[in-house]
């Protein structure tokens, strides 16, 4: 599942692409792609020019003329620009046709990614109760501690839960506890002050240094105009149970927490309690 940084990428890509076209078809294969929104809703986006592309937590925001359209991608949904008419695809749900006679299909083998059309994106993301942007200007380690005294739950899923901070994944919640050394299971309302400083500069080192990554990765793909964003980057955690801790060499473990795996080092990430 793409996460806050591959995301990004995906924004800042489509950005260079689409930016400044005006759509003028929109064909739509599988109507459940559609999120509370009708068929009609969506064919008013034809004839709107996009004028910007931005993100929140793990959305893509299409701002257009008058309205906005909100993908998100979840497990593989896929955004794939075609420079002229492209013959869509077994899993295309979408096309949207450009006056320029491009064109931008939504792919998506697993059918789980949802788009919409609103009249405003800050209402949306308002009535989903979508929680802090880590890149926003109140995101800080006070703010975290201030929000966690209301969670009672493992960090771990603190972290996971889309209310509390927008993005955030299980691959980056994994390295963000490894990089803290904090214990998957601690109970969020139970980090002390300087964690909560130390979890908040992390996450947003550990998502920037992945969006300069997925960066240089999405250009060697351009020339395909293929966008996904998911790319490599380097781990330290997330998919390494059994083998050695980069920090200590003790053998990372894997517990689940809340039906998702937490990968740790029991060495690195003890329990203080
Ligand atoms: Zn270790």
């Amino acid at each position: 599942m793409p996460e806050l940084p591959e995301v990004q990428t995906v924004v800042d890509t489509l950005q260079q692409l689409v930016v400044g076209k005006q759509i003028t078809s929109i064909a739509l294969y599988y109507e459940r792609l559609l999120e509370s929104t009708s068929q009609k809703e969506l064919e008013t986006l034809t004839g709107q020019t996009i004028q910007e592309i931005s993100r929140r937590g793990k959305y893509l925001i299409f701002q257009c003329s008058a309205d906005c359209f909100i993908a998100h991608l979840r497990m593989e949904g896929k955004f794939i620009y075609y420079p002229s008419n492209h013959r869509p695809a077994i899993h295309t749900h979408a096309v949207f046709g450009f006056s320029d006679g491009s064109e931008l299909h939504f792919n998506d083998t697993r059918k789980f990614g949802r788009i919409g059309v609103y009249s405003s994106s800050a209402l949306y993301f308002e009535a989903k109760g979508l929680g802090i942007e880590p890149f926003s200007p109140d995101f800080s380690g006070e703010e975290l501690f201030q929000r966690f005294a209301r969670y009672h739950k493992p960090i771990k899923t603190t972290l996971l839960d889309q209310h509390c901070i927008a993005g955030i994944g299980n691959i980056y919640a994994d390295e963000v506890l490894f990089d803290c050394r904090i214990h998957p299971l601690t109970p969020a309302n139970q980090l002390s002050r300087q964690q909560c400083h130390e979890l908040a500069a992390s996450i947003v080192a550990i998502l920037s240094r992945a969006i300069e990554r997925g960066g240089t990765t999405i250009r060697s793909f351009e020339s395909s105009h293929h966008v996904n964003g998911l790319f490599q980057i380097e781990l330290n955690a997330y998919g390494r149970a059994g083998l050695a801790c980069h920090r200590c060499q003790h053998k990372l473990e894997r517990m689940k927490i809340s039906g998702r795996y937490a990968t740790y080092c029991p060495h690195c990430q003890k329990r203080r309690d």
